[in-house]
């Protein structure tokens, strides 16, 4: 996943209780307020408090409101540096808080930041209308953009404009007063609602636990039992285990544990998550969002939500994206059904005569793993060892783009699972700073991504490289146990390195489309094609070894990885494709949704013929792609797909040419990662492959043609 933060915010009146002197006492105290001292710029974590926020962000927005006004109301004639590279220049203190305070109210939360941020996000959805509802601001942007032809632009800027230019109508810039104030308490309604979404989700995740005794185990590995001792005793239960929600937790056991009740309670704790008709309960907020965001859509002269957000993609339209959808969804459904077929004859040879539940699915799917193509995931670990697939990821940033990356430990940490690095090019040039932060601990949100503490920038010769770190939620190592991942946990963390190349290897000139700042549906493009890499022979022979023999993944090993490449492709396809139609039936409804979300998506799933094996990989009630941020992922799952095209059309050409091609590599870098979003998406993929991808090689790597 991929989070890119507001990049702009701002303005609502100082109502500052604090008497001048005070004011000016706790600013210079407030780093926020300084010139970071700290090496490469890093935030100086250390001297964060959380006391500090709110007044950085009323200023931020403050200072930022007054830079805009002073654009807008600029007496000379608009120009592109007047106007446009001006306000690319503003909101320094608001940023500078911003990409503080959303990194750690996703990496390292608390109640007092939980508590900041319910207050500061409607204020900051206020501040962009302000920004982008300036009648005269967006006259001079208008003006720029009606004589573009003329204005002798860089490409990247004629880009930029026309990003703004939209922007600002998106925002509802060109409409009435009275239709700009109902704009503006649209966007305080879905700011708060997707606000409230959120931390339903978070105490939703971290409320479920089942607390299990000794005799409860059975069929458990002792990795995962030792796991379980440790939640426990956490927990403050004594000579217990505990199984949570979470996916470190989930999936082994879901996996492993031979008493199906007991997976069926933990699995049933995961997919209920926000649809407990209690206190956290997400079906309602989940409605309400939808509706809030079909009338905003609606006021802007758009049908749908989906219509609205689309305008911003590659797929510009909710037919593009059904039409995607419906080419691959057949196959996949026909394939989950085969998978299923197949797991319900494994239980009657076992002498269980039961239909597959979505508690079964992994339990199964692990047996048919060993016995057709004799793959043991519990094989497999000993040779992903944290460290190691870390190491990989560099090593292959290495043969790829010449990088390299150094540990600091000289520089100021938020958590001391943090690593810091410093990453430098192939001639030695330091061209960013890389955070990584991968271990599990309750304080951060589920899930993994990237984002940005600083976007890469070059304006009027004032470089600026880019601050970027990963975040996961991988088994810490504990003692002498070292962690271990799943196959999939290090195709994540590989996809999310992906991400971390994109925004390191940016080469733009203006931040705010430098790095991941392109469409939705091609930024998985990047991170996706890394995953390509982890399991090919070539790569896991210079990083999978043994974590206590230190040998290398033996052939016979790699072999069976490959050969069973294609199992259960039908569960993972129908799994996420379920989520990507049910998002795009919440957006794409042209009346307010009026039945309760549990009968709305029971009804869009029943509209695909989804099967009982399988749940959507994200639910209605805990769906933050779709309902966690006023705009996100909504009308955007289906993203993954998208990018999916792309990386598995442009891994065919390191395929032909070399997996550790320089000239495809170099190609690869210099069309998709260094350019952002400066140009048109599919523009940049046919300049680097020489002409569309083909849509055939995402069906034959899932094994449905
Ligand atoms: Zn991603």
């Amino acid at each position: 996943m991929m989070k890119k933060l507001l990049y702009v915010i701002a303005a609502v009146a100082l109502f500052s209780c604090q008497t001048q002197s005070e004011n000016t006492e706790m600013q210079t105290e407030n780093p926020f307020y300084q010139e970071w001292q700290t090496p490469y710029g890093v935030p100086p974590f250390d001297q964060i408090k959380d006391e500090h926020y709110m007044q950085a962000f009323e200023d931020g927005m403050a200072q930022q409101l007054e830079e805009v006004n002073a654009i807008a109301s600029n007496e000379e004639e608009p120009t592109f540096e007047n106007t446009i590279t001006a306000f690319e220049k503003s909101g320094d203190l608001l940023n500078k808080v911003s990409n503080v305070f959303f990194n750690l109210t996703s990496a390292h939360t608390n109640d007092s930041l939980q508590g900041i941020s319910r207050v500061i996000s409607p204020r900051l959805s206020a501040h962009s209308d302000n920004i982008f509802l300036n009648a005269d601001f967006y006259a001079r942007v208008k003006a720029l953009f009606d004589q573009r032809e003329e204005l002798d632009l860089t490409i990247e800027q004629a880009k930029l404009l026309d990003n703004y230019n939209t922007r600002f109508v998106r925002a509802g810039a060109a409409l009435s007063v009275e239709e700009q104030a109902k704009m503006r308490e649209l966007n305080g309604q879905l700011s708060s609602l997707s606000v409230a979404f959120g931390e339903n989700v978070l105490a939703e995740t971290n409320k479920f636990e089942m607390v299990l005794e000794e005799g409860d185990l059975e069929g458990l590995p002792e990795s995962v039992i030792n796991a379980g001792a440790e939640a426990a005793k956490e927990r403050g239960y004594k000579g217990k285990y505990v199984f949570t929600t979470h996916r470190p937790s989930l999936y082994p056991f879901i996996t492993y544990s031979t008493n199906r009740e007991l997976r069926e309670k933990l699995k049933k704790g995961y997919i209920n998550r926000g649809d407990n008709d209690d206190e956290n309960d997400n079906k309602e907020l989940a409605r309400q969002l939808a509706n809030v965001r079909l009338e905003k859509a609606q006021l802007l002269g758009y049908s749908t939500w989906a219509d609205y957000v689309l305008t911003q993609r590659m797929l510009d339209t909710p037919d593009k994206v059904y039409n995607l959808l419906d080419k691959v969804w057949p196959a996949a459904l026909e394939a989950a059904k085969k998978e299923r077929d197949l797991m319900k004859e494994m239980a009657a040879k076992e002498g269980v005569d039961i239909d597959i539940m979505p508690w079964d699915w992994w339990y199964y799917a692990e047996k048919i793993k060993k016995e057709q193509y004799d793959l043991d995931e519990n094989e497999i670990r000993p040779y992903l060892k944290v460290d190691n697939v870390i190491n990989g990821t560099f090593i292959l940033a290495n043969k790829l783009f010449g990088m390299t990356f150094e540990e600091q430990t000289n520089i100021p940490k938020y958590h001391d699972d943090v690593r810091t690095y410093t990453v430098k090019n192939e001639n030695g040039e330091l061209i960013g700073i890389y955070l990584s932060d991968w271990f599990y601990r309750s304080s951060k949100r589920g899930g993994a991504w990237m984002n940005t503490y600083r976007s890469q920038s070059n304006m009027e010769g004032n470089k600026i490289i880019p601050i970027v770190t990963n975040v996961g939620n991988f088994t810490k190592p504990t003692g002498d146990t070292p962690s271990l991942l799943s196959q999939s946990e290090a195709t994540t963390l590989f996809h999310e390195f992906g991400h971390a190349l994109h925004g390191l290897l940016s080469e733009c000139t203006y931040p705010s489309i430098s790095g991941t700042s392109t469409p939705r549906d091609f930024v998985e493009f990047p991170s996706q094609v890394m995953e390509n890499w982890v399991f090919e022979p070539e790569m896991l022979a210079l990083y999978a070894f043994h974590y206590e023999t230190g040998e290398v993944m033996p052939t016979e090993l790699v072999e069976k990885i490959k050969n069973a490449g294609q199992f259960n492709q039908g569960f993972g396809t129908v799994e996420y494709m379920a989520a990507s139609y049910l998002d795009m039936a919440y957006h794409t409804v042209t009346e307010p949704i009026t039945i309760g979300a549990g009968e709305f998506e029971e009804a869009a799933m029943d509209e695909i013929g989804m099967i009982d094996a399988i749940v959507p990989r994200y639910r209605t009630g805990y769906f933050s792609h779709a309902f966690s941020n006023p705009e996100g992922y909504s009308a955007g799952y289906y993203s993954y797909l998208n990018s999916e095209v792309m990386d598995a059309d442009a891994f065919g050409a390191f395929k032909e040419n070399g997996l550790f091609d320089k000239e495809t590599a170099n190609a690869y870098r210099e069309h998709i990662l260094s350019k952002g979003g400066t140009r048109d998406a599919m523009e940049m993929y046919v300049n680097f492959r020489g002409r569309e991808p083909k849509f055939e090689g995402l069906l034959e790597r899932r094994g449905f043609n």
